[in-house]
């Protein structure tokens, strides 16, 4: 792709920017961790995505949305993408996507599902990510720790296992955030023993209804809705959960 400068607004308003892969490493076996350059990039709340867009020699597209894991005013952007084995386009973003290769990012997307520093609610928050749904969620957590912001904070992780996990050291160095991993297939030592979320599971180890929070779902389409039945059941008011749905079938 020609020039480094591309920035085009679309009817909906929103930008493509052009970036360029400035790093790549695996983050555990079947997912890749990217940090893109985005000269044109407008800064994004914690929790917002973009839509990646991969043009073929023949100019054939595909686009998917990956959620930011960075935020704030940087044109750094860094995304995390689990490998689909059987998908279109999270394999070669995994697999071949090389550095110094361009890629044609739009966005910031998502108002819904953000938090901003100006957010003057300090009541709790309470994130809960099934397997790769941790990557705005970690966003969220990484950016309060930055803004020093004073509520209360816990972040509920259901991945596979330990080596399945993201962000493994970032996580154990959140201060502002009390950080509950739960390991659905297996477990490693110093490690509890997990199992698939269930509704005990949300109502022993978040923040309890009583509490109002402001709850962050995140995951793929049938963690989410299971997630967020068992919330409102156990009293949480649905106008305080957001939830972002990462696909696959329910
Ligand atoms: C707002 C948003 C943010 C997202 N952020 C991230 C992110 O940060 N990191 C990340 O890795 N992915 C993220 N995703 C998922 C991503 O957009 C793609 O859906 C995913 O990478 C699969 O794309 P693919 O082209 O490889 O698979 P496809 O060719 O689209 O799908 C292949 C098969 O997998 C199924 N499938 C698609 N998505 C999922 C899923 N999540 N779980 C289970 N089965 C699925 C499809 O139904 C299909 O059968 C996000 C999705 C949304 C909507």
């Amino acid at each position: 792709m020609a020039g480094r400068a591309l920035l085009v607004t679309t009817s909906s308003g929103v930008q493509w920017h052009l970036g360029r892969v400035i790093s790549r490493r695996f983050e555990n076996p079947s997912a890749v961790r990217l940090e893109l350059d985005v000269p044109t990039w407008p800064g994004n709340d914690a929790g917002a995505h973009v839509d990646v867009r991969l043009t073929a020699p023949d100019g054939y597209q595909a686009s998917r949305s990956y959620s930011l894991a960075s935020s704030g005013e940087s044109t750094r952007v860094v995304l995390m993408v689990q490998e689909l084995p059987t998908g279109e386009v999270s394999p070669f973003l995994v697999r071949h996507l090389a550095e110094g290769e361009d890629v044609e990012v739009q966005g910031p997307l998502g108002r819904f599902f953000v938090w901003s520093r100006s957010d003057t609610d300090r009541s709790p928050i309470q994130l809960i990510a099934g397997g790769s749904g941790v990557v705005p969620l970690f966003a969220i957590a990484s950016a309060r720790e930055r803004e020093a912001d004073s509520s209360d904070c816990r972040l509920l992780y259901s991945v596979r296992s330990p080596r399945d996990e993201m962000f493994a050291d970032e996580l154990v160095g959140l201060t502002r955030t009390t950080v509950d991993i739960v390991h659905t297939r297996q477990s490693a030592p110093g490690f509890q023993e997990g199992g698939r979320l269930t509704r005990n599971t949300i109502a022993e180890r978040t923040f309890a209804a009583s509490r109002s929070p402001r709850v962050f779902v995140c995951g793929p389409s049938p963690f989410v809705e299971a997630v967020t039945g068992w919330l409102v059941d156990l009293g949480h008011d649905a106008a305080r959960i957001r939830t972002e749905r990462f696909g696959g079938s329910s």
